[in-house]
């Protein structure tokens, strides 16, 4: 694409800009036009070895006063420096982040605010963890004191996903870095440029060096070696349930701490006396968004049966009327899948469906006009039943499926029937009733009259083969620390539980 240049990087390890041990680098493609566009290092085993190595002497080095027990506050300074920064370069990261993974440049420029925004939240929390350290327990026996020490848990090592690509990786580097952790990041080998270019940054505020490090390369050979290392106290993944359970057999081995944030098939019930208009917007909003390629996407829809005709007509006169170009070019609101892999993966998704009885309501298909790139319209199935594929399976895509209801109680029901349980959305004019079915949807994110809106003071995560262990919010930051209880004796007299011994 004419006026951008990807970057040609290298790892970054110990602060220091490191050609892969092997040599190797991956392509970067753009996904709109299927040009290489540049390349990233092909990171292996050697490379994680010298980046743990690195991190944990960040960790220790001057017996951690450099960075993990120095203040919540020096730490806090260089989250506001790289938040800063992230603000100063958003054009160029947001531009860099559309081309890499095609999502449209207006949502990109949107991630680097959230991105920036994360790490303002966290330098907060890391200021407060100083007033919150040493807090006094209430304990019933006064012989004793017993107070709570919050340490940050070691070495990490995060491994993203490709949806979201900086993103992702902040939403797991700003809470680490908070609570005093070193981290060794492995983002997504189909889109790492702006995590590296990231790196940059933490050059730039002058980050002790070790304390973050970037190995780029492909799962199994960076990221597998990476899940397993010894070197490593804790593991944050984001990614697919597949994956989530080959880095819960590999941290189990060293019997390691892990969060997983996995995948989703979330629902979106929509009852009968809602604002036709409204409902339709944000049914698209939670279906298409990011190119549909959220976790979180709300891609089953529920829809009372009374309004399902004319809900329909006008959601698929709307998903017909979407913008899909270029994702650098204005108002793009839908651009390409990220490679083409998945570009296919989607496509079997859409005829499999079909060949089971679902109805094309609209998309299905590569848009008309657009001759090159992984580019699917967006989707509308109608018809689908409970029993099929597409309704039960993650397609990670703009393909949205549709069922009806009559009841409350059959609406739950069908919303429930998932393996996975990352969120649900519920639109209707009824409040009580929004509440219950808050309640009694089973996952961890819901949404009420909207779809999507995520906030980094609200915790993230879900249930069932979605994953456990919540990120963002308070919650996020305690997935870096380590609580230790200090328990003092401090009454002058003898513990007395052993009578002395008789004085022969
Ligand atoms: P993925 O599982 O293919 O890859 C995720 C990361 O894991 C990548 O960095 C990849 O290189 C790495 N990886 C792959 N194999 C590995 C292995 N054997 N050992 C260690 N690391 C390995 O997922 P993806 O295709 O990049 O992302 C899409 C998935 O992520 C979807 O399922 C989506 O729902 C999920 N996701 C979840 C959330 C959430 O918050 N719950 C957010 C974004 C994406």
């Amino acid at each position: 694409m004419a006026g951008i240049v990807v970057p040609r990087f290298e790892l970054f390890i110990d602060g220091q800009w490191k050609a892969p041990i092997h040599g190797n680098r991956i392509p970067v493609i753009d996904p709109a036009t299927e040009q290489i566009v540049g390349d990233i290092p092909a990171g292996t085993s050697e490379d994680v070895d010298v980046a743990v190595k690195a991190a944990r002497a960040a960790f220790s080095r001057n017996k951690g006063q450099d960075w993990a027990r120095a203040p919540g506050k020096v730490r806090a300074q260089y989250l506001r420096a790289i938040s800063a920064k992230v603000l100063e370069r958003k054009e160029e990261l947001a531009r860099l982040e559309a081309l890499d993974c095609g999502k449209p440049v207006d949502e990109a420029a949107w991630d680097m605010d959230d991105v920036s925004g994360c790490f303002e939240y966290y330098a907060d929390l890391a200021e407060a963890l100083d007033d919150k350290n040493y807090a006094t327990l209430e304990i019933p026996l006064d012989k004793f004191k017993s107070n709570v020490l919050k340490e940050p848990i070691g070495v990490v090592g995060l491994i993203t996903p490709w949806n979201y690509p900086l993103l992702m990786a902040a939403w797991k580097v700003a809470p680490a870095l908070a609570a005093g952790c070193t981290a060794i990041l492995k983002p997504s080998e189909l889109a790492s440029v702006t995590c590296l270019k990231f790196a940059s940054i933490m050059q730039d505020v002058g980050l002790p060096p070790g304390v973050f490090n970037v190995i780029t390369g492909l799962g199994p050979t960076a990221g597998a070696p990476l899940a397993s290392h010894p070197g490593v106290d804790k593991l944050a993944f984001t990614g697919s349930t597949s994956t989530g359970r080959m880095i819960m057999t590999a941290a189990a081995q060293n019997i390691k701490p892990i969060s997983l944030e996995l995948g989703g098939k979330s629902p979106i019930i929509i009852f009968d006396d809602v604002d036709v208009e409204k409902a339709v917007e944000w049914t698209m909003f939670g279906a298409f968004w990011t190119n549909g390629q959220i976790c979180s996407a709300t891609s089953r829809l529920l829809l009372q049966e009374s309004i399902a005709p004319s809900f329909l007509k006008k959601l698929v006169e709307w998903t017909e009327s979407i913008k899909v170009t270029h994702p650098l070019d204005k108002d793009c609101r839908l651009g390409p899948i990220v490679s083409e892999a998945q570009y296919k993966k989607v496509l079997k998704y859409i005829s499999n469906a079909q060949a089971e009885g679902a109805k094309l309501l609209c998309g299905g298909k590569r848009p008309a006009h657009l001759e090159r790139g992984y580019f699917v319209s967006a989707t509308v199935l109608g018809n689908v039943t409970p029993s099929m594929q597409i309704w039960k399976e993650e397609v990670f895509g703009p393909v949205l499926s549709v069922t009806t209801f009559n009841t409350e109680e059959e609406a739950l029901e069908l919303a429930n029937d998932s393996s996975y349980g990352l969120a649900g959305a519920v639109i209707s004019k009824d409040t009580e009733r929004c509440k219950r079915v808050s309640e009694a949807l089973q996952v961890g994110i819901v949404w009420i009259n909207c779809s999507q809106p995520v906030f980094v003071q609200a915790p993230w995560g879900g249930t069932k083969c979605s994953g456990f262990g919540r990120e963002l919010g308070e919650w996020g930051l305690e997935n870096y620390l380590s609580v230790k209880q200090v328990t003092r004796y401090i009454s002058d007299d003898a513990w007395g539980w052993y009578p002395p011994p008789s004085k022969k």
